[in-house]
């Protein structure tokens, strides 16, 4: 058994490491060092865990199911050092847990159809505010992925526009395991590079998990998503 001492400094030492590689990967790119956001997933994990890597620095969190996003967010509150910390959805998102998530997500990454954009929409404006959401693709058409088809991603982000209580931010997916995510990044940020010069306000790229985040900062991604890296391994967790 480790203590949460150690715990908490292994945390701090791998946020360190990613950072600087999430750096290095960008200057290779051409991009400036510090333009990549690291979003810590933490599904799975104690709020002990998000705390350590909170006092290390790291701001932004992420949750992919309403009920754990809402527990941890209230857990977290009763433990010190939770200023500042944003959270975000990186899930499939059901209709009737929209009311969950929006206002208390800094961004959700995970609109994929009409129908959730509308409701997020709804609720947004029903408690005053605007949410910002990025619309998740299924780049590589993987039938076991969430996302819309590509060829449907720019009429759903002028849906999104159309409605008032919610803006898009960018575009998020999720490649395939077993292939080589480098081309689906690459049509990724091209398909982002179209949406941007038609609505400016398009320019995220969320992209890139803990086995190929490097990959994807290379390919552009501005917004990178890890889990493991940071926390450890989910099937060794006690
Ligand atoms: C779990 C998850 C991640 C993080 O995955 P790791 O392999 O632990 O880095 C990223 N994005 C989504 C949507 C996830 O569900």
């Amino acid at each position: 058994m480790i203590s949460p001492a150690q715990n908490a400094s292994v945390i701090a030492a791998r946020l360190d490491d990613l950072r600087y590689r999430v750096d290095r990967a960008a200057l290779r790119a051409g991009r400036e060092p510090g333009s990549v956001r690291i979003v810590a997933i933490s599904k799975t994990f104690h709020p002990q865990d998000i705390q350590a890597a909170r006092q290390a620095g790291q701001v932004d969190f992420g949750e992919n199911r309403a009920q754990e996003l809402r527990r941890k967010a209230i857990a977290m509150k009763t433990l010190a050092g939770d200023e500042g910390l944003r959270w975000h959805f990186v899930g499939r998102l059901q209709r009737n847990k929209v009311r969950d998530v929006v206002g208390l997500a800094t961004l959700i990454h995970s609109v994929d159809r009409v129908e959730v954009a509308r409701a997020v929409a709804d609720r947004a404006r029903r408690i005053g505010s605007v949410q910002q959401v990025l619309v998740q693709v299924n780049i590589g058409n993987d039938p076991a992925k969430g996302g819309c088809r590509p060829d449907e991603a720019l009429t759903l982000v002028e849906h999104v526009r159309d409605l008032e209580g919610i803006t898009c931010q960018g575009l998020m997916t999720v490649p395939a395991l077993e292939v080589d995510p480098r081309p689906f990044f690459g049509r990724l940020r091209e398909l982002r590079d179209v949406a941007r010069d038609r609505w400016p306000e398009v320019q995220h790229l969320s992209m890139g998990m803990s086995k190929d985040f490097e990959v994807a900062v290379e390919e552009g991604a501005t917004i990178v998503r890890l889990g493991e890296a940071i926390f450890g391994s989910r099937s060794a967790r006690p």
